[in-house]
């Protein structure tokens, strides 16, 4: 794990400027201090010629010099390269960078989202625990939390978030487990209200940032304990890489790193860490035109007369609306909308008519995609999930918004 030294605190309050289509706002010192942490150059002590990436250290082991340096490094391996299991200079270096955009004082990467998310509830929870999950949570997370009764632990899911989550905490929760917004609905949750609430009572939260990404919403800000992203979606960007990350306190960190990394194996390895770090440095560039893009077909979409309905933070009304100008410093480029029709045969008809827009599971990357909850027949079961029919969510890529709006307009009028 890469513990950091507390950055200085960026200018709160910075928050709440979110803005439709906001390419007009004046950068704030947040904004630049993020812009330096995704760009920063490696800085390595082995680096004599100056390379500005860092070395991929392709290496299993690090022999040590002296039997007293190894002993003395192997008893802290959340700190020392020592077995790339446990820590790796080109994954640290990653970890390091993403500690920072997220105001962390240290973080751990995985081999994937769920790498990071399994450590999280496997590794620090036990029998007779009990996990509150609250927002439509992504859906192997809760696949997960359902093998975890195996083991004795528990859990609620609100998938509709009360205004007051109190009457469902037990003197057992031992976790309260957070998606804002969550990638279905993109539901916001009063990230302060929900974390003050637990924090009264003992409480560790853990949110999932996935969709936000660390550059527009900072939860650890907010009162979170641990934020996790799946490095897979934006922070990688490209579509070629899988991995995750948790951010948090030098303590919890280091407690899931030993209890949940360490012994679960869901390593990055240093190719991949390489990836995710070639993504991070364009991430504020490729986040403002998804941001862009994302608005553009936000607006086309609630214009359009075969669309019941619009998800995304930047069509939200009422209280919804004051809550993400307070969280969030922009919104990224997924979101899902209803299709009148909310027949299969309407979805699919939807569907096949793209051609920009693939159909695929995922998000996050360069290119646009488009997926549905809907199956043939399965509309109980999308009750139970409260999911409406018809639903299809896009994730909005870099193409621009004009060839994507006219991508959406064709194959709505085949609906
Ligand atoms: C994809 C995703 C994950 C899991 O990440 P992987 O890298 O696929 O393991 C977790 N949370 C959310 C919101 C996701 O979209």
């Amino acid at each position: 794990m890469t513990a950091v030294a507390r950055p200085t605190p960026g200018a709160r309050g910075d928050a709440g400027t979110v803005r439709g289509s906001g390419d007009t706002r004046v950068d704030s010192r947040d904004e630049v201090q993020d812009r330096e942490i995704c760009m920063a150059a490696w800085d390595g002590p082995d680096n004599p010629s100056g390379a500005v990436a860092p070395p991929v250290y392709q290496t299993s082991l690090f022999a040590k010099p002296t039997f007293e340096r190894f002993v003395a490094e192997q008893a802290a391996e959340h700190e020392n390269p020592v077995y790339s299991r446990g820590t790796n200079p080109t994954v640290a270096f990653l970890e390091e960078r993403l500690a920072l955009l997220e105001r962390g004082e240290a973080a751990k990467c995985f081999a994937s989202g769920m790498g990071a998310i399994a450590a999280v509830l496997a590794g620090t929870l036990k029998s007779g625990d009990h996990v509150l999950f609250v927002n439509t949570v992504y859906g192997p997370t809760l696949e997960l939390a359902e093998h975890l009764r195996r083991f004795g632990v528990e859990h609620t899911a609100l998938p509709d978030p009360p205004a007051d989550i109190g009457p469902w905490i037990r003197d057992e929760t031992a976790l309260i487990y957070l998606e804002s917004p969550g990638t279905m609905l993109m539901r916001v949750l009063d990230v302060p209200a929900l974390t003050a609430q637990a924090r009264r009572r003992g409480i560790r939260t853990v949110i999932d940032n996935t969709w936000a990404t660390p550059l527009f919403q900072k939860p650890l800000t907010l009162g979170a304990d641990l934020a996790v992203h799946s490095c897979t979606k934006y922070i990688g960007g490209h579509s070629d890489v899988v991995g995750g990350v948790l951010v948090g306190s030098r303590e919890a960190v280091r407690e899931v790193f030993y209890q949940g990394h360490q012994l679960f194996g869901a390593a990055m390895s240093a190719m991949e860490a390489a990836l995710v770090l070639r993504g991070l440095r364009t991430l504020p560039v490729r986040m403002a035109e998804h941001r862009r893009n994302a608005a553009a077909v936000v607006e086309a979409l609630a214009a359009h007369p075969r669309v019941a309905a619009v998800h995304h933070p930047a069509a939200a009304h009422g209280p919804d609306e004051a809550l993400v100008r307070r969280q969030f410093r922009g919104y990224s480029g997924l979101l899902s909308f209803e299709l009148k029709d909310g027949s299969f045969d309407g979805v699919a008809r939807f569907m096949d008519a793209l051609s920009l827009f693939r159909i695929g599971v995922s998000w996050g990357g360069y290119e646009s995609l488009a997926t549905s909850p809907q199956r043939p027949g399965n509309g109980d079961e999308l009750r139970a999930r409260g999911l409406p029919p018809g639903l299809v969510r896009l994730s909005v890529g870099l193409e621009g918004a004009e060839p994507q709006i006219a991508d959406l307009e064709r194959a709505l009028a085949e609906v």
